[in-house]
């Protein structure tokens, strides 16, 4: 087998070794049963274990109280762009959205056929290198929507952002999902795509709460209706089998690192020495505002295309590989997300010390 690099890839990203090895161990034959895991009936005993097990461990690593849903979906984070407005807006009404990037603009525009939307503020005037601290509600929105971590900027909220009282707050946070310890309570629905800090890419989880279910339009596809998926137990046709299997061996990870509290700390070590070395480096800066930074996206540039070039080039041939950042942007990206490995972080900064000895 070749060896395994440092993968600082944004999506699909790293997953943690022992989750890998525990994979293949039960490709062929999952357990005892014979019956490779992937070539399970979603429908029998063992994937039916398998399931309820990924459940319940997600609802004991982040604390979710019986009035929610526990969802594994199809479609990405995107199909939720337009899942969240067909369920819960209507042509009168309104949802307020806090526009931090990329992928909230997405959201945005897969929203506006559904109903009035409402930007309630937007850091889109400096390239979203900032989380904007201003907001203008509407009222009664029929939701207010963000985006936790913006991966491609490299911006994060530090906390939940307040809303008007009575409102339902809904959160992409497919890109710091489970990195922190978080309040499910404060949230009407959070969703993320696994394929950064839960498992590969084909499968969403969507956390939901029941009278958000309730509350959500009837007059849609089945598939597409989040009442149709509760009651179903994401079972309303075959869902994505072997992503849910990883998740739940992730979710076993986490909780050997200490649940959320732990990983929270390994990611706050990690960012933290990154940071301090772009702030002491005479070449490379960081791309976001420092109230703002992301602890999972780490942005930076060194101010010449060429040298950015030059850098990803050196780094990957020292074993760092996926450093390139978003178009958008520019320069490189290190994600660092929670099976990405301190390791890495600290050959990341000698690669960036010895380059810029070389270079300037
Ligand atoms: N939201 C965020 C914050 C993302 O980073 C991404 C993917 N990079 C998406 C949504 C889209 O996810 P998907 O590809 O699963 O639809």
């Amino acid at each position: 087998m070749a060896d395994r690099v440092f993968n600082f890839s944004a999506g699909p990203a790293v997953l943690p070794v022992p989750v890998l090895e525990e994979a293949r161990e039960n490709l062929l034959s999952l357990g005892e049963t014979g019956v490779g895991i992937m070539e399970h009936s979603h429908r029998g005993p063992a994937f039916t274990a398998v399931i309820e097990e990924a459940e319940a461990l997600c609802r004991e690593l982040a604390g979710i109280p019986d009035n929610y849903r526990i969802l594994f979906l199809q479609g990405g984070a995107s199909a939720q762009f337009f899942t969240v407005p067909m369920n819960l807006l209507a042509p009168e009404r309104t949802a307020d959205y806090l526009n931090t990037g990329a992928w909230s603009k997405k959201a945005i525009a897969e929203a506006k056929p559904f109903g009035k939307v409402h930007v309630v503020c937007s850091s889109e005037d400096r390239n979203f290198c900032y989380i904007p601290h201003g907001r203008d509600f509407s009222d009664g929105a029929a939701y207010v929507h963000y985006t936790s971590n913006n991966t491609i900027a490299g911006t994060q909220f530090s906390g939940i952002p307040e809303i008007p009282s009575g409102g339902t707050l809904v959160c992409d946070a497919s890109s710091d999902i489970f990195s922190r310890p978080i309040d499910v309570t404060q949230y009407g629905i959070l969703y993320a795509g696994a394929q950064k800090n839960l498992g590969p890419s084909g499968v969403t989880l969507v956390i939901i709460r029941d009278d958000v279910i309730e509350r959500g339009n009837d007059d849609l596809p089945a598939l597409l209706k989040y009442a149709t998926q509760a009651k179903a137990g994401s079972m309303s046709n075959t869902p994505p089998t072997f992503g849910i299997y990883i998740m739940g061996l992730v979710f076993k990870w986490l909780k050997q690192q200490g649940g959320l509290a732990g990983i929270d700390e390994s990611n706050r070590n990690k960012a933290a020495k990154l940071y301090a070395y772009l702030d002491q480096s005479d070449l490379f800066q960081g791309t976001a505002d420092s109230d703002s930074r992301s602890l999972m996206n780490v942005t930076f540039v060194t101010g010449n295309a060429d040298l950015d070039t030059k850098f990803i080039a050196t780094a990957s041939s020292a074993g760092l590989s996926g450093l390139k950042g978003h178009r958008s942007v520019g320069g490189m990206r290190a994600s660092i997300y929670n099976a990405f490995p301190a390791e890495g972080v600290d050959a990341l900064i000698a690669a960036m010390q010895q380059f810029e000895a070389d270079n300037t």
